[in-house]
This record gives structure tokens, C-alpha cells and sequence, in this order.
């Protein structure tokens, strides 16, 4: 049986561990002990050396006991800013941080949920076939880890990533491929005072282009767009010579996020050349899409244990990218689902204790029921 106590205690050690994206050394460690006292001997790659990281991805293999397929399990070692010193409290069921900083339940939630289920299965000799656990670094701001993966040295049938919010049960089947936008905008520096007129303002050539933009923010149900950084300009007196504007476009659809892409570039050089700059346009695809179908295996799975839980499923399409997305592209069928995480990505983020432990519960049960199913022919 799950045990709400363990995995309180486990979720609260590792939120009390500092482990900003590239600098997961601390908690790769202590999720290596874990499994080391499991019996269980983890590995790490080199994932951290492609982004100047302190760590590498930790891959467990738990070995099966049954012929059913393998199975993989993944959540993010990594939390975002401001992610340093959390300190997690109990109220009752929930747990928030200080106020201070986020809590980490994203993605140490789906940690705590993995370790949690590896321990079940042991102490309750339960028959799986092979079970493997990847727990990613840097996650947060490009899946870093997930994209260094080398997937040959993981055979799984399908994976499921612990890293969705909402109630338990839920599951993104659907999630946009994502595009990365930097426009380089170049100006002419001049002497504010003495001789603007020699001078090309960079900052008042980008506004323009960005002013100008077709859309921004919701494009349709499935697609949007965002600039959400601008840097320029040396000094008050100097006119700007070079902007940099950084943005992004998402769509569920490939040929959409393509056109799209094309629609604010070309629009935005466009602006620029007429102000009287140049652009340099970078495009880069992070990350590709997926679409899992809603009678695919890996959502029958998932149907039939949490059935046995009285678990309602509820499957949807997410426009946030994850590391289900990588995974998903690298070949193996992946959904995301629901650790019970809620406000992430804030201060106020919480999680309730009850939906950790329904949660690394559904994990057990889709172990059984897929080991089940291969005993039963
Ligand atoms: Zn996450």
C-alpha cells in the first residue's frame, strides 16, 4: 500500500533540496541514495555537459519479474525561480511553501510519486515486468535533459510522465510543437545630442516591427504566440544600434506553427527594412508535437487501473511543452498526466498530500494491470 507518511517525508526531504535547472547535483544524489538503499544501483548520463549543468539524467531500471513489455516513468529533477532555500509547510492536507518561493511540487511531486511506487512494488512483491525510472534535468526552459536522453538503452512499450496538474486522472494526450523566435534588429549608433540624425534607433525600429506583428498572444485553440523579452541599448545618450527580441509561437498543428512562423517573420522584417534597419532571424523547432489517440494502448492502460481505483480519466490537450513531448518524438508513446501539482510556476503553487498518494497509487496500479494482462494472454 501506498504510504501517505513516506512519501510526505520524501516530497518535503527533496522540495528542502536547492535544484534550479542545470544545477541538480544535490538532488540527483539524493535520489540515487534512495534508490541505492531500494537495492536498486541507478546510472547517470552526461546530459548536464551539452548545458554547462552539474548533473546528468538518473536512470533506474527495476528489473521485472513477469514477460509483460517494459514500462517507463519520467519526471524533472529541476524546479524553477524562485526555487532556492524552499521550505515546504503542512496545513492539513495540503502543502504549500513560505510564500517566498514556488514549492517544487513540479516536478518533485512526480519524483516523490515515482520513488514512492518503486518502493510498493517491492514491498508488496508485486509481478511487473521491467520497470524503468528517468528523473531529467533542466526540464524548465528547453526539456535539455529529455532532448540528451540516448532513448536505445530504454526498450519501453510506453512512458508516462509525471508532470501534469489537475485532478488524478488526467492526462495530455495532445501537446503543441513549439518554435523559439530571436530577431537580431540592427540600427546605426550615433551621439544622442550632437548628431542623432547620423543614427538608426534600434529600440524604436523593433517596437515598430513589434507593434506591427499580424497577432500575439491567442491565435486560435490550438496555436499562440508571444515576444517575451527584449534587450538594447548601451547608454541614455547613445541612439540604440542593436536589439535583440526573443519569442515564441506554439501550435497543436505542424503545418499551422510553420505558416504561423512565416507570418510574423516575414511581417516583421518587413517593418524593419522599412524603418531603416536590418534583421537577423533565428527560428529554432525546441520541440516537436504529439497527439496521442484517445483508444491508443497507453490510454486503455491507464483507463483500466484507474477504473479499478474509481479514478476518473479526463484526457486533454495542453499548450505547454513537457518532456512527454521529447519522449513522444524519440518514439516511444508518451501522455503526461496529473501529479496533482497546482499554481506552478508561482509562489502560491500547493499539493495536496491525498493526490500524491492517489497518484503513485494509479502508477502501481498501471504496473499491475499491464503485468496482468500479459499473464492473462
Ligand atoms: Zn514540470
Amino acid at each position: 500500500m501506498v504510504n501517505t507518511e513516506r512519501i510526505t517525508q520524501t516530497f518535503c526531504d527533496l522540495v528542502r533540496i536547492d535544484s534550479i535547472g542545470g544545477k541538480e547535483r544535490q538532488m540527483a544524489d539524493t535520489i540515487r541514495q534512495k534508490l541505492t538503499a531500494l537495492g536498486y544501483s541507478s546510472t547517470e548520463d552526461n546530459a548536464g555537459d551539452t548545458i554547462g549543468g552539474n548533473a546528468g539524467n538518473v536512470i533506474v531500471k527495476i528489473p521485472g519479474n513477469n514477460q509483460a513489455a517494459p514500462l517507463l516513468f519520467m519526471a524533472h529533477m529541476d524546479t524553477v525561480e524562485p526555487g532556492r532555500g524552499k521550505v515546504p509547510i503542512i496545513e492539513g492536507d495540503l502543502i504549500k511553501s513560505d510564500g517566498t518561493t514556488v514549492l517544487g511540487g513540479d516536478d518533485l511531486a512526480g519524483v516523490a510519486c515515482i520513488l514512492e511506487a518503486i518502493n510498493v512494488l517491492k514491498e508488496e512483491s508485486i509481478s511487473h515486468g521491467d520497470i524503468y525510472a528517468v528523473f531529467t534535468i533542466a526540464e524548465e526552459g528547453g526539456l535539455f535533459g529529455a532532448r540528451t536522453l540516448d532513448i536505445s538503452v530504454i526498450p519501453a512499450k510506453y512512458a508516462y510522465i509525471l508532470d501534469d496538474e489537475g485532478p488524478i486522472g488526467t492526462a495530455a494526450i495532445k501537446a503543441p510543437s513549439y518554435n523559439r523566435l530571436r530577431f537580431i534588429v540592427k540600427g546605426r549608433a550615433a551621439h544622442a545630442g550632437l548628431c542623432p540624425e547620423d543614427g538608426i534607433n534600434a529600440i524604436r525600429v523593433a517596437a515598430a516591427a513589434i507593434a506591427e506583428l499580424p497577432f500575439m498572444g491567442r491565435i486560435d485553440a490550438g496555436s499562440t504566440c508571444n515576444i517575451g523579452m527584449i534587450q538594447g541599448g548601451r547608454a541614455r545618450n547613445i541612439v540604440p544600434d542593436q536589439v535583440i527580441v526573443d519569442g515564441e509561437v506554439r501550435s497543436l498543428e505542424n503545418e499551422k506553427l510553420s505558416s504561423l512562423t512565416l507570418q510574423l517573420t516575414d511581417s516583421f522584417k518587413k517593418t524593419v527594412e522599412r524603418e531603416g534597419g536590418t534583421v537577423d532571424i533565428e527560428v529554432e523547432n525546441t520541440y516537436g508535437g504529439y497527439s496521442v489517440a484517445e483508444d491508443h494502448g497507453i490510454i486503455q492502460l491507464m483507463k483500466k487501473a484507474a477504473s479499478r481505483l474509481d479514478i476518473p480519466v479526463n484526457l486533454h490537450a495542453t499548450g505547454g511543452g513537457s518532456d512527454t513531448n521529447v519522449i513522444n518524438g524519440k518514439g516511444i508513446p508518451a501522455v503526461d498526466i496529473s501529479v496533482g501539482m497546482s499554481n506552478v510556476h508561482s509562489t502560491s503553487e500547493q499539493i495536496a498530500i491525498s493526490d500524491m498518494v492517489k497518484a503513485a497509487r494509479l502508477m502501481v496500479e498501471i504496473i499491475r494491470v499491464h503485468a496482468e494482462d500479459v499473464s492473462c494472454g
